[in-house]
């Protein structure tokens, strides 16, 4: 602004506040007037910064105090007080993003967020309160009571003045309230634009703890439910929705307080809002009234704790050293319960920001000394043994191994096996064994490369299919009984009679004895042998018999005696992957008025709990007509299961072993059920406050009926899914942290394709560690070991005592010469966990496409091979995956939050996976690459997150020593290359950023104290994609096995580009680039020419349309009646000769016409 402007401001404000002269005072109102409402927002707030509100609100003070105060000087102060005063706020509140969202009625709307910023004005309120503004504006309320436009003017002033939480306090003590009262009538047509402004003001007062407080002792609740009764029944034509909105935001606010809630429950306010809003749910034109409503509802649904014994897990188990169970990590609900009506008032614009950058890692030090060994030199010696390929000699080692061709091709058909998505080829275990492979056709050899080139386009996607159409549906409409090929299946009723698949059934008569004795065979390898007979079934890289030889030694906390049949009999994937579910309009908003309606309308309520890990097995009468629950098999976890009406069923998850939190996972069988009927099943006890589940995601089912028809097929499955707050709060006492803790329901309904079907119910397709000791004895039998190296040993034992497992891939010499013996034993390692978190089983998804891609005969796989030892530790926490653990070891601890300083006692796989790290460092041999599968339940596609020390550095905005630090920006290549290659992975997720919260993570400490630059995390949703060619979809295991096959496929690439490529490599790989016609070069050009630029993390879930948590004070109410309030100054300053009788339906706001 020009410097000549500016002091003319300076010089019309001074002359406002020094003259007496009536006429200059207008001239210069109606000047700044013009100036403000042509001008942008950055006009006021110069005018703010020369004082412009000092100046008006004396003014404002000057001019009322006179005897006769002057109205047409008042009237265009006070607009502009509110003008500036809102705009002051606005200042305060700042504007954050603007998003589009889409309303229920499927018009797209911009919303605005608000974000707290540096204010520019932020004491408009103080200020109003130092020169006794306030008072005078009390007074010329109370004056006006009966002059409809001056009251008007003062209401609006009030409006600005009490959105400072402390001037609000102080209008309340100064009666403010009371003399808004006595302007909020009853149902009228009359002045209706002055009760809607009153009700807004009383509603801005009343965020004031202490004015809230007044308001209970003096009753008027009661009053405000009666107003808003009587206009809810006179205003049926929805004229006055916002008056009606203004009366229930009072009682929001009120409800705020635990005094306010009681007093709310006392006046009926449950039964009366409730019953208010149930005929006009529907109705859009009440969406601002019922949106309120049910915040309401939900605040004051009486609290009650979970319905369980205790917070802790149903399972303990002896472990060595004290259990130290992680303090709650989930949010806190402040105002819970002792949120003390003595609370001070505060303003929430007094209080600074914590910024999420506080937890990166800025101490240099830190960032760049390497710490020594946390063990005695002389302890890695042992992991001598765990790298015999570094000394094997070979002696047996015949001269010119890999030419018996007739052998691979009839033994080893399956190297040829790539776990794509994009590639209809599948693995079979032999070629007299192909009657599943109808469903996908085999279209022989598909090596990966020329799957990545076709791979982005070539998304299998079911066509013509309705999204969120069951895909059983089909399986239904060719009728029960009758498998893919079309003969008959007998007797499928009497397996499923059998009420689970006993692992041991010959060891455990007593548990034999309570089956049917008809058709059941004793052992229960006799009954999978016959159900392989009448179901042939072949899963690639799968066999029912030798899971459960697995599963027998798989020792579980609870002794679980029984097998989940998906586990023993094997997944397939579906023919297409399945679209993101379509979330229905008002969903959340249908399912917590059902929630309600348990409270107040108990007549249809059973409440039986029909299933728990507490009480004695068998707890079920199998006679009644409620469904049956279990869930002692591995990776099971369902708790309790409580019949709340006749088709919907609360569940509570287990607790970690040890621990009294972390519920997220679920699995679990669940029997007896109708077909066609919607069941809808409520997880009560969910911890995190959002969930993919709100964004697209489906659980996973599983049915046996359709397993044995020949579609044996986890699949997505679900509808009316959501996940909100709920009303279930443990006290500090229970959950053993520092404060209490809330809860969310994630709720789904489920039509199950068959009648008395048994099914299985997961949070993602389970894979358990028995699947996964079968998976790797399969892996080892199907390479062929002339060319493959795979070994299979024993990392450690956990604590409860299962082998952790270390595998090694790499290619056999060339032959036993010394040269090709020194050339096997120099290649450079790469080293890959999974599974920490044991609910990540996608991480486990991931891992078999890599495992089975690396011992596959795909020419990028050999190279690989010939090139890299690999050493692969695929399930760093068997015993959490075993029992159904989501986050913790059996100590109840997050294991990957112990790699600064594993016990070898406490965390035996962390402590020997950290010293094989160690002794490969100690010997020079490091790896080129470290990466741990993850999966992550708030972000979708998949992502790597790495170290950089300038990243963090810079985003700390630390310019400590960055100038002298030089930082090789290789992590970033690794992340590029998949980026470019794998149709699921996006490097936009990809952070490099060092966290204080993360120090003690395998990728922060493999990168710190092994000095490995390439060290990552690996994140894969556990719902789908949102770019890419898969986006709009949900993974399946497919596609998360295939980014475990690009995974590798990136690691090559990463290998050619760099400097220390050795040239025999390169020339293989133009080799095979010539065969590929040049695929990879196309992309190793494109990787090449890709920028550097910092891609910043922008693809967090939009705020959800619906309130999940809605103890949060939304600041849309308060930015709604902001604009609001400017349209009708705005409006008012242009039509003086407005009267009382006009219109306020919503949405109807007149324009101002120049
Ligand atoms: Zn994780």
């Amino acid at each position: 602004m020009a410097e000549q402007e500016a002091s003319g401001l300076q010089v019309l404000l001074r002359t406002l506040q020094s003259s007496s002269d009536r006429e200059s005072i207008l001239t210069i109102l109606q000047l700044l007037g013009d100036l403000l409402s042509g001008g942008t927002d950055r006009r006021i707030r110069y005018m703010i910064s020369k004082g412009g509100s000092e100046a008006l609100l004396q003014t404002l003070v000057d001019t009322a105090r006179t005897a006769s105060p002057d109205y047409d000087i008042l009237l265009p102060l006070f607009r502009l007080l509110a003008k500036v005063g809102l705009r002051g706020l606005g200042a305060v509140l700042g504007i954050g993003n603007t998003m589009v969202t889409k309303t229920d009625n499927g018009s797209a709307v911009m919303e605005l967020t608000f974000k707290q910023r540096r204010a520019e004005d932020k004491k408009f309120g103080q200020k109003a309160l130092e020169l006794e503004a306030l008072d005078v504006t009390l007074i010329l309320a109370r004056k006006n009571l009966c002059h409809s436009q001056n009251l008007l003017h003062c209401l609006w002033a009030l409006r600005v003045f009490a959105a400072s939480v402390t001037t609000a306090a102080m209008l309340g003590i100064n009666g403010a309230m009371e003399l808004l009262f006595k302007v909020i009538t009853p149902y009228t047509q009359n002045r209706t634009r002055i009760i809607r402004a009153a009700t807004e003001v009383l509603a801005a007062l009343l965020k004031s703890k202490s004015n809230s407080r007044r308001a209970v002792n003096r009753g008027y609740v009661v009053g405000l439910l009666r107003l808003h009764q009587d206009w809810h029944s006179h205003d049926t034509a929805n004229t006055y929705v916002l008056i009606r909105r203004g009366l229930l935001l009072c009682l929001k606010h009120i409800a705020a307080l635990r005094s306010g809630r009681e007093a709310f429950l006392a006046a009926q306010g449950m039964e009366t809002l409730f019953s208010t809003t149930q005929n006009c749910l529907d109705d859009k034109s009440l969406e601002p009234v019922i949106s309120i409503v049910l915040q309401i509802l939900r605040q004051c649904y009486p609290k009650s704790p979970l319905p369980l014994v205790t917070a802790s897990s149903a399972y303990a188990f002896p472990v060595p050293g004290s259990v130290t169970s992680d303090p709650p990590c989930v949010l806190t609900e402040e105002d819970f319960e002792d949120d003390g009506d003595e609370e001070v008032d505060k303003d929430s614009d007094s209080e600074d920001v914590k910024e999420e950058d506080d937890d990166l890692e800025t101490d240099v030090n830190k960032l760049t000394s390497k710490p020594g060994p946390d063990r005695p030199e002389e302890e890695l010696r042992q992991y001598e043994a765990m790298c015999l390929e570094l000394s094997c000699s070979f002696e047996d080692l015949e001269s010119k191994p890999g030419d018996d061709l007739s052998f691979e091709e009839t033994q080893y058909a399956n190297h040829h096996h790539i776990p794509t998505a994009a590639s209809l080829k599948r693995h079979c275990l032999s070629k007299d064994q192909l009657s599943w492979g109808q469903e996908r056709e085999d279209t022989g050899r598909t090596s990966l490369l020329s799957t990545v080139k076709m791979g982005r386009s070539s998304v299998h996607l079911a066509s013509g299919k309705a999204p969120g159409m069951n895909p059983y549906q089909n399986a239904q409409s060719s009728g029960l009984g009758i498998d893919s090929s079309g003969s008959e299946i007998p007797d499928i009723q009497a397996f499923l009679n059998e009420d689970a698949w006993d692992i041991d059934a010959m060891s455990c008569p007593r548990m034999s004895a309570s089956f049917s004795n008809s058709t059941r065979p004793r052992d229960a390898t006799e009954v999978i042998n016959k159900l392989l007979q009448t179901h042939p079934q072949h899963i690639p890289f799968h066999d029912p018999c030798l899971y459960m030889a697995k599963a027998r030694r798989t020792r579980s906390v609870a002794d679980f005696k029984m097998m989940a049949f998906p586990d023993l009999w094997g997944h397939r994937p579906p023919p297409s992957a399945q679209p993101m579910l379509e979330r229905k309009c008002g969903i959340q908003r249908i399912k917590i008025f059902e929630d309600i309606r348990r409270l107040l309308q108990p007549s249809d309520i059973i409440n039986k709990v029909v299933f728990s890990l507490d009480e004695p097995w068998p707890l079920q009468d199998t006679a009644s007509d409620c469904l049956r629950f279990f869930s002692k098999f591995e990776s099971g976890n369902l708790r309790k299961a409580i019949q709340v009406r006749e088709f919907e069923y609360d569940l509570l998850v287990n607790a970690d072993v040890n621990n009294t939190q972390h519920q997220q996972w679920f699995y679990f069988r669940v029997s007896g059920m109708r077909a066609a009927v919607p069941y809808r099943f409520n997880v009560i006890n969910c911890e995190k406050p959002n969930s993919q589940f709100n964004y697209g995601m489906q659980p996973t089912l599983y049915s046996v009926k359709e397993a044995l028809l020949g579609r044996p097929t986890w699949i997505r499955m679900g509808h009316e899914i959501c996940y909100y707050k709920n009303h279930y709060h443990q006290s500090a006492a229970v959950t053993g942290g520092a404060s209490g803790k809330c809860y969310y329901t994630l709720t789904f309904a489920v039509t199950f394709p068959h009648d008395e079907d048994v099914c299985y119910l997961a949070y993602h397709y389970p894979y358990t560690y028995s699947a996964l000791m079968t998976h790797l004895d399969i892996l080892e039998k199907s390479v062929n070991p002339k060319q493959v190296y795979f070994r299979q040993e024993v990392l450690c034992q956990t604590l409860g005592g299962n082998s952790c497992p270390l595998v090694t891939i790499t290619a056999m010499p060339e032959s036993k010469s010394a040269d090709h013996v020194e050339q096997f034993r120099q290649r450079p390692y790469q080293v890959i966990t999974a599974r920490v978190h044991p609910g990540e089983s996608n991480a486990s998804w991931v891992m078999k496409g890599t495992l089975e891609f690396l011992v596959s005969s795909d020419p990028v796989a050999r190279l690989l091979r010939e090139n890299f030892i690999f050493k692969i530790i695929p399930m760093l926490n068997p015993d959490g995956v075993i029992n159904g653990n989501h986050r913790c070891s059996l100590r109840g601890e997050d294991l990957n939050r112990q790699w600064l300083s594993p016990r070898a006692h406490l965390q035996p796989t962390i402590y020997h996976a950290k010293g094989l790290l160690y002794y490969l460092s100690s010997i020079g041999r490091s790896p080129v690459v470290f990466c741990d599968f993850h999966g992550h339940s708030q972000k979708k596609n998949v992502f790597l997150y790495g170290c950089s020390i300038k990243e963090t550095l810079w985003q700390a905005e630390s310019t400590v020593g960055t100038s002298t630090l030089v930082e090789d920006v290789s992590y970033r290549t690794l992340p590029k290359i998949l980026d470019k290659l794998a149709p699921a992975f996006t490097m936009s997720s990809c952070s490099f950023l060092v966290e204080k919260s993360r120090a003690s993570t395998a990728r922060v400490v493999v990168w710190r104290e092994m000095g490995v630059s390439r060290s990552y995390t690996m994140e894969s949703s556990y719902c789908g994609c949102n770019q890419g060619p898969y986006q709009g979809l949900q993974f399946g295991t497919s596609e998360l096995e295939e980014m475990g096959a690009m995974f590798c496929l990136g690691l090559l690439i990463l290998e050619l580009k760099s400097v220390s490529c050795s040239h025999h490599l390169l020339t293989r790989a133009a080799t095979l680039l010539n065969a590929e016609e040049e695929v990879l070069d196309h992309y190793l050009q494109r990787c090449s020419s890709s920028s550097s630029s910092i891609t910043s993390e922008l693809d967090d879930e939009p705020a959800c349309l619906e309130e999940i948590d809605y103890s949060t004070d939304s600041s849309s109410d308060q930015e709604g009646s902001f604009s609001e309030l400017d349209r009708q100054i705005q409006e008012c300053a242009f039509n003086k000769e407005e009267g009382d009788e006009e219109e306020e339906g919503p949405g109807q706001g007149r324009k101002a016409s120049p």
